[in-house]
């Protein structure tokens, strides 16, 4: 298993901007988990399924193909814009709380960093307290409510509070700091400095 540095954090926190900054800072790869539920919903959106129907979604994470670099891709379906349009922002805290659903994506995420020839950054809600528990590095990134809703521009702060409470209040995996995570506030912070302290952490010895 190669390296891993687990990055989660509330919608607008920074995460994927600052994880994919620190990939390209050390040479590593970058998985946004965040993509792979958005393309799983948009497929569900696509055949016309109701993000509630357990079984029917649960279905359709076992068997869909997802890639997420160079675009992100389902089944041959090319979504790497469809997955950030409203229906999906509405539609993905149903569609990730979905326990089956869930395991599928997992298990395609620990495959994916462990055939990265390097170390992978990984970004997500879960990824220190399920995905990686064992993660070299583990960062929960935050940011004022204001300037999270300001990052995310059309989505607009009541979506984003409501995603953020769906994510944390649901059964399976729940939005969670892990207890042995380094915390970053991102607000008044560039991309740069957080990127700076995040390579920081990784070089203090622990
Ligand atoms: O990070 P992003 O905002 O693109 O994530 C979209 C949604 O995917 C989140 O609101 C959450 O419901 C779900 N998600 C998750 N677990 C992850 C990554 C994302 O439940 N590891």
């Amino acid at each position: 298993m190669s390296e891993i540095i687990a990055i989660d954090g509330p919608a607008g926190s920074g995460k994927s901007t600052v994880a994919r900054a620190v990939a390209a800072a050390l040479g590593w790869s970058f998985l946004d988990t965040g993509a792979m539920y958005r393309a799983l919903t948009a497929e569900v959106l696509r055949r016309g399924i109701d993000p509630h129907d357990d079984e029917a979604v649960a279905a359709i994470a076992a068997d869909a193909t997802i890639s997420t670099v160079p675009r992100v891709v389902i089944n041959g379906v090319d979504v790497d814009e469809t997955i950030r349009s409203e229906p999906v922002n509405v539609a993905v805290s149903a569609v990730a709380a979905n326990p089956a659903a869930r395991r599928a994506m997992v298990t395609r995420q620990r495959a994916w960093a462990a055939a990265q020839p390097v170390g992978t950054v990984v970004e997500g809600r879960d990824i220190a307290t399920v995905v990686f528990p064992d993660a070299r590095l583990k960062v929960y990134l935050t940011a004022s409510l204001d300037e999270r809703a300001r990052r995310r521009g059309d989505e607009g702060a009541h979506s984003v509070a409501r995603r953020d409470s769906a994510d944390r209040d649901r059964v399976a995996s729940p939005l969670r700091q892990a207890s042995d995570a380094v915390v970053v506030d991102t607000t008044d912070l560039s991309i740069d400095q957080v990127v700076e302290e995040i390579v920081r952490w990784l070089k203090t010895p622990n």
